[in-house]
């Protein structure tokens, strides 16, 4: 975590106009996929911890540009059977990474407060765009294998923009694609210090989406919340934002007969 100072949590006055959210593990339930496609490729998930460190550590060398992302996935897949006392070759590391690849896609899902909280943002008129840190075509096949294509006013890719949260201009290009002011967007993730640490820093409105709600309190200059379905709340009663439309289906609630569905929603 970051211990650069940020901005007070007072927010500047003026209206919401726009939420961006992370992908991975904020609307999608990466970790769950991910620990499928370490059972298919190993027959059970007892080494969890060390292949997710294992991941943590490649993947930041993916994200600061050190290497590709192919080149990411063999070296993180030799590195975890190495822990285990095994050595394996690159061609060897690919077709284990293929295989456990193949079973994690095919179990892709989303949050269950996803499409929820995104159906009552875009019924309330907010504008809705992704930040994530990510190659492109792979960001775009999960967007696109979970329902989610033509959901978003804009996409922003680690991978197509060359930047990578928290660096500030990807948050800045994620305003101008929705001509929107920093103070006018909101940026949701699940990681305090790329995602709303970052977005604080780049002057938006940082939200940590802190699921296993493991510490009570956010940090000076971002909000928390454990579940997207307290999302609404928060833009509505602690940040200035006023919906469109009145507050009429909280998710959960049956949605009434006139609600677009996301998955309908065609750009
Ligand atoms: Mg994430």
């Amino acid at each position: 975590m970051t211990s650069a100072p940020h901005p007070p949590t007072t927010p500047e006055p003026g209206r919401i106009k726009a939420v961006c959210l992370d992908i991975d593990d904020t609307l999608l339930d990466n970790a769950a996929s991910s620990r499928l496609g370490l059972r298919a490729l190993i027959g059970n998930d007892a080494a969890w911890p060390v292949w997710r460190h294992t991941t943590e550590d490649h993947y930041e060398r993916y994200v600061a540009g050190e290497v590709d992302f192919a080149t990411m996935c063999v070296e993180r897949t030799r590195a975890f059977f190495a822990a285990f006392g095994e050595q394996i070759s690159d061609a060897e590391a690919a077709a284990r990474e293929d295989y456990r690849m193949a079973a994690m896609q095919a179990a892709w899902r989303l949050f269950d407060d996803a499409l929820p909280c995104l159906e009552w943002m875009r019924a309330s008129g907010l504008q809705l765009a992704v930040i994530t840190n990510a190659p492109s075509a792979y960001q775009r096949k999960k967007i696109s294998h979970t329902g989610l294509a033509g959901a978003f006013d804009s996409m922003l890719i680690s991978g197509e923009l060359g930047v990578a949260k928290p660096d500030p201009r990807i948050f800045h290009a994620a305003c101008e694609s929705l001509d929107a002011a920093p103070h006018e967007v909101v940026h949701v993730g699940d990681r305090l210090d790329t995602d709303a640490l970052g977005a604080a820093d780049a002057g938006l409105h940082g939200v940590w989406l802190n699921r296993s709600g493991t510490e009570h309190a956010p940090p000076d200059g971002v909000s928390m919340i454990t579940s997207l379905a307290e999302l609404p709340e928060l833009l509505v009663c602690d940040l200035p934002f006023a919906p469109e439309i009145p507050a009429q289906h909280a998710p959960g609630d049956p949605a009434p007969r006139e609600t677009t569905r996301i998955g309908a929603l065609t750009r």
